[in-house]
């Protein structure tokens, strides 16, 4: 008997025939003889509709209600799968993170879990019960609701496959798997079979959404089997997986695109030790995260220094370094909203040289104007003017070969 964690997006359990679809699913794995603990996140749009009920009061509104409320979307879809589970005789009960005890720690909107109690869950298993549990929600050791940031469903999946040891973590979505870049963007992607986990962690971070980061990074660290495959579906979707069990590894899997950054220069700032630490500093002391760098020296002795931030920060950054360099005698400190990142990412890059010259021939013959670089071992991103976003991503996609099987 294998002990499967599975774990339904929002638009699988978007309706009340989503949810029956869900609940025969499931029924088809019981008969097979799988243990299940199936995690649900809220029906489709209800995460931002709370979020814009919040805001209309209060913008931004206060953390810790703010998670009392969100939370408040997946208790309605545990309770209703659990219903339609019963519904047609299968065992089922409904668990809140609370109830679980999923503890995090006390970061309201973005908390971390620091550890599961699973002796319930288990229980309810042994007793032969579907255990369905909220996803995205915690609970920190004062007893406060934690929720744990956007897309946090498939992260209390994956914690819970590893504290269970489950045999596998199965995310259901509305594509059948991983692939190659958003299929929304390019629908000649194509579907990866397998793909490591830093690939997919990188992928994570640079813009694929189809996973949260936090759960690629608890899948690796645990080595948790995860697969993504379609709830509208049937398929064999992606295992995100170790790089010995992929035969070949490909030079480049995947291509992201990120739009949710924004750019910032301080020009002409004096060319000496101690600049960047005093323009980072303060943005640092804000708790805003910087993405990208670039630093150039001119021959005049100044220098010009540029960042990205995340755009919900973008405002409060600019101010930031309004003050900055106004103290610092810089000569102009200047904004740019609508820019993008793109990048590729493939394990291949170690061995191969010379895929960077190439992905800069490929942007230049379509006139696609680079603004910033950066790399690691495994990736390389630039930002361009977000009106090239989806032009670069195809360009990418074809030149290194991705549609092809
Ligand atoms: P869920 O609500 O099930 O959690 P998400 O919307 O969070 O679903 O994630 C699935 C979406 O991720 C897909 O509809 C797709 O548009 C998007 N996506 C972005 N990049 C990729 C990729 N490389 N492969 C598959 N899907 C991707
Ligand atoms: N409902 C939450 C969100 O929309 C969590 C999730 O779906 O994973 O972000
Ligand atoms: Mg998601």
């Amino acid at each position: 008997m294998s002990l499967i964690v599975q774990k339904y997006g929002g638009t699988s359990v978007g309706t009340v025939e989503r949810i029956q679809a869900v609940a025969l699913r499931i029924e088809r794995a019981r008969g097979a003889g799988d243990q299940l603990v199936v995690v649900v996140s809220a029906m489709s749009g209800e995460t931002d509709r709370l979020l814009g009920l919040a805001r209309a009061l209060h913008n931004p509104p206060p953390a810790r209600e703010l998670d009392v409320l969100l939370s408040t979307g997946e208790q309605v879809t545990i309770a209703l799968l659990a219903i339609a589970l019963q519904a047609r005789g299968i065992p089922a009960v409904s668990y809140t993170g609370a109830q679980v005890k999923i503890l995090t720690d006390e970061a309201y909107n973005k908390a971390r879990i620091v550890s599961i109690d699973s002796a319930n869950v288990s229980a309810d298993l042994a007793a032969g019960k579907v255990v369905v549990i909220a996803g995205f929600q915690g609970v920190d050791a004062k007893g406060n609701i934690t929720t744990l940031g956007r897309g946090g469903s498939d992260t209390t999946a994956v914690a819970m496959a590893a504290a269970l040891k489950a045999d596998e973590c199965q995310i259901y979505t509305d594509v059948d798997g991983v692939y190659t870049t958003d299929p929304r963007i390019v629908p000649e992607a194509r579907r990866l079979d397998r793909v490591t986990y830093e690939e997919m962690l990188e992928m994570a971070s640079l813009g694929a959404k189809v996973l949260q980061i936090r759960s690629v990074e608890f899948a690796s660290k645990y080595h948790v089997s995860l697969r993504v495959l379609s709830s509208f579906s049937d398929g064999p979707g992606t295992l995100i997986t170790t790089e010995d069990n992929i035969m070949e590894a490909a030079l480049i899997s995947g291509v992201t695109l990120n739009r949710d950054e924004a750019k910032i220069t301080v020009l002409g700032v004096p060319d000496r030790p101690g600049v960047a630490s005093t323009i980072l500093g303060p943005i640092a002391d804000a708790n805003i995260e910087v993405d990208m760098i670039v630093q150039n020296s001119g021959a005049d002795g100044s220098a010009d220094f540029t960042f990205t931030v995340q755009r919900n920060e973008y405002d409060k950054a600019l101010a930031i370094c309004q003050a900055t360099s106004a103290q610092m005698q810089a000569r102009v400190v200047a904004g740019d909203k609508k820019i993008v990142k793109v990048s590729i990412v493939g394990v291949g890059m170690r061995s191969h040289a010379g895929i960077a010259s190439r992905m800069f021939r490929a942007l230049a013959a379509e006139t696609i104007n680079i603004q910033m670089i950066s790399t690691s071992e495994i990736k390389i991103s630039i930002v361009v003017d977000e009106k090239y976003a989806e032009l670069a991503v195809r360009t990418l996609h074809s030149e290194f070969g991705l549609a092809e099987e």
